[in-house]
């Protein structure tokens, strides 16, 4: 009744795949699900109770716009520890709510209208969206399984128009658990340099990398200054319900994005805050011992889906696999349904994460061994009818 008051842009924005399939899930009982994105650990106590105890000691205030500085300073300290990046707390780093904020600052701060940004599906569900919202335009770049799901200086090259303003990059992969390695990135350096793109980098799952040390394009001195890197506490410390990331980024856009970081948010969750500041001191093992959980199951799912006919590649980081179901000859929507529906296991589709999904179905091995198994028994029920 009310439509021709509705702003275009988010009129035509589609609903997210996750969610259209999950609401169908969701009317079930009984089902095993593989589908969603966030750790199964609870949050580290140490990091609650530093939180806690900001609010009996009623640090309940907001903090300053860009994050309380102990936390800025700690975050600096960590990424220098764990990914040799060198950034300054004062000038570098915005204390955001979750990589969400991030993502939509970093957009809104550098987007002209009509500018280009190029994306790379398979892709997280956000990035298209945001880009719509900021009044740019998406344009995509397909990554192929028989690649890895990586990207190469031909489809860089391919992509760029003299409209391109940014590429969002996101290494290790929501869905595909693909990674781009130092060697994988050093063709792309000049290409990057060359067209002076900003290179909007989502590391949310930097710490989720299995068999070699992440790899950020901001350790590139000749386009750190390009890179603005989203990160946060969501995945590693398992603290997707307090809503908090941060953006690095150099001093010109850091002081532009704290403007609209400032006037659409204010600060960040404070006790969220104080418990961050916990968690980088001091969580470090908490985290390690999380990684380590998710490689055991990593392996053990990834020999599960092949030996049941689904081939695989091993993902070397976050907490997916992206299996082909080509096989079955089923859309990956059908296939989602159908096992749903039949052995209550719920998955989901690759056409979720764009057209250069279909074909796959994404699969979260952020659940315990036992739901892993028990959900493989009935998948592999399930694929009998297609041998
Ligand atoms: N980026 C990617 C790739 C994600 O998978 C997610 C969460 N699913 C986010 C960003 C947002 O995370 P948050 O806002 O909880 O930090």
């Amino acid at each position: 009744m009310y439509e021709e008051l509705l702003s275009t842009t988010v009129k035509e924005l589609k609903p997210s795949g996750i969610r259209k399939f999950f609401d169908l899930a969701n009317t079930k009982e009984g089902v095993i699900s593989l589908g969603v994105g966030e750790p199964d650990f609870a949050t580290p106590w140490s990091i609650c109770e530093s939180a806690i105890y900001s609010i009996k000691t009623k640090k309940t205030h907001y903090t300053a716009n860009a994050g309380l500085l102990p936390l800025r300073q700690e975050i600096c300290k960590y990424l220098k520890r764990n990914f040799s990046l060198d950034y300054d707390p004062q000038t570098n780093c915005i204390v955001t709510v979750g990589g969400s904020e991030a993502i939509d600052i970093a957009l809104r701060t550098i987007i002209n209208p009509g500018d280009e940004v190029i994306l790379l599906q398979p892709c997280y569900v956000a990035y298209e969206p945001t880009v719509l919202l900021a009044g740019g335009v998406p344009v995509f770049i397909e990554l192929k399984s028989e690649n890895e799901f990586k990207l190469t200086a031909q489809m860089l090259e391919n992509a760029i128009t003299d409209k391109t303003k940014a590429i969002i990059l996101n290494f290790p992969s929501n869905p595909t658990g693909g990674v781009m390695t130092y060697e994988d990135y050093i063709p792309l350096i000049p290409i990057i340099k060359k067209h002076q793109l900003v290179v909007l980098s989502d590391e949310i799952y930097a710490e989720l990398s299995y068999d070699e040390k992440h790899c950020s394009p901001a350790n590139f001195d000749e386009i750190k200054d390009l890179v603005i890197l989203v990160s946060g506490f969501s995945k590693a410390f398992a603290m997707t319900g307090w809503r908090l990331g941060y953006v690095m980024a150099n001093e010109t856009f850091t002081k532009q994005m704290l403007k609209v970081h400032q006037y659409i948010i204010m600060s960040a969750p404070t006790a969220a805050q104080f418990g961050a500041i916990e968690g980088l001191k001091h969580g470090q093992k908490y985290v390690d011992e999380m990684v380590e959980q998710y490689k055991l199951r990593r392996n053990f799912i990834v020999n599960g889906f092949n030996k049941i006919g689904l081939p695989t590649h091993l993902p070397h980081g976050a907490f997916y696999i992206f299996p082909c179901i080509k096989s079955t000859g089923l859309t990956s929507l059908e296939f989602c349904e159908k096992l749903l529906d039949e052995q209550n296991v719920a998955c989901v589709p690759g056409s979720a994460f764009g057209e250069a999904g279909e074909g796959f179905i994404r699969v979260s091995y952020a659940y315990s061994i036992e739901e892993i198994k028990a959900a493989l028994e009935k998948i592999e029920i399930f694929m009998r009818k297609f041998q």
